[in-house]
Order: structure tokens, then C-alpha cells, then sequence
């Protein structure tokens, strides 16, 4: 039996997660869960599986969470000293699948017990790649991605020499406004940016799709975990969201990931691998598809991703900055505050005013040196609205 731990297990990817686990009761020893509010899915999975440990992110819904676990003999836990007392023990493979910066010290905790850490939380990777990457090797362990895109560049890459790969091309939906006007984007309304045109996944991502913020964090996520230069990572707009992303070689070839889009298929290479194992993912009817297509990305109607090769040039703890600037930028647009063009505006200004006034604090990548710009970069985030108002 593998001993499995979920961190995020009542989000999207979490459930995505149990749903592959809960096949197979004989085959996993599940060790800890994590979850937020949803304290009745996150005793229902506990109970469910028999997890060792059930811990809540909110310290305030410990009593709800021992009153739901009462008689199973499952330890009840909360908060964030919690979570990652609950990622050190020692469990063979680990989903991190926390929306936010909040995931990574748990990811860090799970690398430093030597499990395998399959990585869908891909802001850990913005805010501290060299620091996540490093860890693994010094503990022996290992990440696998599990972002759809990424899990396919990995796929890709299997059996290939890294000095052979040339470009790597990820595609992008292009989300719930690619055929807006662009004169329109700046009245989109949060209920119309959160919903995906092929993808069903938790609200933040969804409204990250919208303004191609999720596809800014992809590009870098790319540079951070296969270690490629920025100018070899491109992205191109593929509404049909099939080809998930592909690699070039240096005779020419490109070798493209194709599949339905079902996050079940990321999370269940990372499952199963290095085999390959049979998964409930629909399978693709080419001719009845018919085309695939595919477009440039308009850089005027997503300057996300603009800021993100920016971001990858400078290097060191401007991705912290960035995707702490950008956690903030989504908060407020989600609480009606901002608008939804404002917050690619909002972000390059936390990053202008960071590199004017903290150039000397953005280096090296520790653990305490991301907290203090990720501190920085919500907190200026926040000036700049009231200066605003
Ligand atoms: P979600 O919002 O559905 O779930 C997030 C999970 O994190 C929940 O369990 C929630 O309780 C927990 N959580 C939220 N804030 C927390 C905090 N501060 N501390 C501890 N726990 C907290 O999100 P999701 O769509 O499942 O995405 C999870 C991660 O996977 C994100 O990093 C996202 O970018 C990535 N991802 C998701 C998809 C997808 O299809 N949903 C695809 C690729 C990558
Ligand atoms: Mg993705």
C-alpha cells in the first residue's frame, strides 16, 4: 500500500485527486488531508478514506471539524502550523493542490520527508522554484507536475536528452473572453469570469484563465521546472484546449500531448508514474472533432504575459512578487473593488515600485526572503488601491 497525502483535497484538483484514490481502496494508505471551510466535504473524504489526519487551514473551524470527526478516531487539526506538522509525516507521494503562496511550505515539508510531491500548485513554483527544486534534490525527492500543460511537457520529454529540445509551446484556451471586444474586457463582471469555456476547475484559476494571469504563471512554472530559457517557451491559443502543450527539437520535430480535458489524466500520470495505468478520461474522436486551431496570443488584450517574460528576465524573487501582486489584484476584483483590467495594471505596479524601492531585497530565493516580498508585494498591492479610492 503507498501512503498518500492531499493537501487541498476539497478543491477541484483535490477532489480529482480522491475521486483516482477511491477506485482503489486496496492500494493506498492515506495518511493526511487538508482542507478550508468545507468542513463536511473534508470529514466526508476523511472518513471516507480513513485518513490518519484531517486538518482545516482555519483555526476558528477546529470544533466543527472534531465535532464532524467524532467517533472515527481520525485526529482532527487546524491551521497553518498544522498543515505542515501534518506534510512532514511520512507518507510515498504527495498532492499539492492548495490554491496560492499558501501551498508552498507544505510542498517544502512533503520534499523534505522524501516523498514525491505531484505539483499542482503552481504558484510554488513561481514564488520559489530554485528553492522547491533544490529541495528535492537535497532530499532525494522528487516533483512531478501536474499542471495539464506541464504534465505534457513532461510526457513529451520521456526518453529525450534536454540539449535536444529546442522550444516548448504551451497553448491557452484563451478562457471566457477570447472573443470579446476588447473594449468590453474592462466591464467583465466576476460572474462572467468565472466560468471556463472547457475546463472545470476552482474559481481563483478559472478568473487566472480569463485574464491569461494562470497562462503568465504557466510560462514561468515551464522555465522553472524544466529549466529552459524564456525565449524557448511560447505560448499559443488553442480553444479547443486538446493539445496541451508541445516540445521542439533540434531536427525540427514537435511532439504534441493530446487528450480530453480532464485533470484526471495529469493527476493520474503523476499517480501512477513512471507506468502509465488505465484512467476514466474520455477518449478523443478525431474525426468527429474534425480541426484543431490555433492562434497568436493578442499581447494588448493579455498583458499578463507580457509581465511574465519581464519577470522571468529579472529573475530571483520578482516571481514571488509577481504571483503575490496577482493573489492580491484577484481578492480585490473578486470582492468588486477592482476592475478586471486593473489587475494586470495593479500588478506591474507593485513590480515597478518593488524594483525602484527594494532592487536590494529581491535576492536570494529562501523561505523567509518569499515571505517578506510576498508581505511587500500584497501590502503595496493594497496602497495602491486606497491611493486610488
Ligand atoms: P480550489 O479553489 O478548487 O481548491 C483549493 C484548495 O485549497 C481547497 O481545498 C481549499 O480549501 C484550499 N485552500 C485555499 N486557501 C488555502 C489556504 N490559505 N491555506 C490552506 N488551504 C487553502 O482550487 P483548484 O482549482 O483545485 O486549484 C488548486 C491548485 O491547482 C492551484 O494552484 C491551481 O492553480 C492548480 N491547478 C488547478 C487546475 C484545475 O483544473 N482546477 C489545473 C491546473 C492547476
Ligand atoms: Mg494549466
Amino acid at each position: 500500500m503507498r501512503k498518500v497525502s492531499i493537501f487541498g483535497a476539497t478543491g477541484s484538483i483535490g477532489q480529482n485527486t480522491i475521486d483516482l484514490i477511491a477506485r482503489d481502496p486496496d492500494g493506498y494508505d492515506v495518511v493526511a488531508l487538508s482542507g478550508g471551510r468545507n468542513i463536511v466535504q473534508l470529514a466526508h473524504d476523511a472518513k471516507r478514506l480513513n485518513a490518519d489526519v484531517a486538518v482545516t487551514a482555519y483555526p476558528e473551524l477546529l470544533p466543527d471539524l472534531r465535532e464532524a470527526l467524532d467517533g472515527s478516531g481520525i485526529e482532527a487539526a487546524a491551521g497553518k502550523t498544522a498543515l505542515t506538522e501534518a506534510a512532514s509525516r511520512p507518507a510515498d507521494w504527495v498532492m499539492s493542490a492548495i490554491v496560492g503562496a499558501a501551498g508552498l511550505e507544505p510542498g517544502l515539508k512533503a520534499l523534505e520527508q522524501g516523498a514525491t510531491l505531484a505539483l499542482a500548485n503552481k504558484e510554488s513554483l513561481v514564488a520559489a522554484g530554485p528553492l522547491l527544486m533544490a529541495t528535492a534534490k537535497a532530499h532525494n525527492a522528487r516533483v512531478l507536475p501536474v499542471d495539464s500543460e506541464h504534465s505534457a511537457i513532461f510526457q513529451g520529454l520521456v526518453g529525450e536528452d534536454m540539449a535536444a529540445v529546442e522550444r516548448i509551446i504551451i497553448t491557452a484556451s484563451g478562457g471566457a473572453f477570447r472573443d470579446w471586444p476588447l473594449e468590453k474586457l474592462a466591464t467583465a463582471t466576476l460572474a462572467e469570469a468565472s466560468s471556463h469555456p472547457n475546463w472545470d476547475m476552482g474559481q481563483r484559476i478559472t478568473i487566472d484563465s480569463a485574464s491569461m494571469f494562470n497562462k503568465a504563471l504557466e510560462v514561468i512554472e515551464t522555465k522553472e521546472y524544466f529549466g529552459v530559457r524564456p525565449d524557448q517557451i511560447e505560448v499559443v491559443v488553442h480553444p479547443e484546449s486538446m493539445v496541451h502543450a508541445l516540445v521542439g527539437f533540434n531536427d525540427g520535430a514537435l511532439m504534441a500531448h493530446v487528450g480530453a480535458p480532464d485533470m484526471r489524466h495529469a493527476i493520474g500520470y503523476a499517480l501512477h508514474w513512471p507506468e502509465r495505468r488505465e484512467l476514466p478520461v474520455a477518449r478523443l474522436d478525431l474525426v468527429a472533432i474534425g480541426q484543431l486551431t490555433f492562434r497568436a496570443p493578442d499581447m494588448q488584450r493579455y498583458p499578463a504575459l507580457r509581465l511574465a517574460y519581464e519577470v522571468m528576465e529579472k529573475g530571483g524573487l520578482y516571481g514571488a512578487a509577481f504571483n503575490a501582486a496577482k493573489e492580491r489584484a484577484l481578492d480585490h476584483f473578486i470582492a468588486g473593488s477592482l476592475g478586471f483590467l486593473d489587475m494586470a495594471r495593479m500588478v506591474e505596479d507593485v513590480l515597478d515600485k518593488l524594483s525602484a524601492g527594494a532592487a536590494d531585497l529581491m535576492q536570494p530565493v529562501t523561505l523567509a526572503n518569499v515571505a517578506t516580498i510576498d508581505h511587500l508585494a500584497r501590502e503595496q498591492a493594497d496602497t495602491l488601491l486606497k491611493q486610488r479610492a
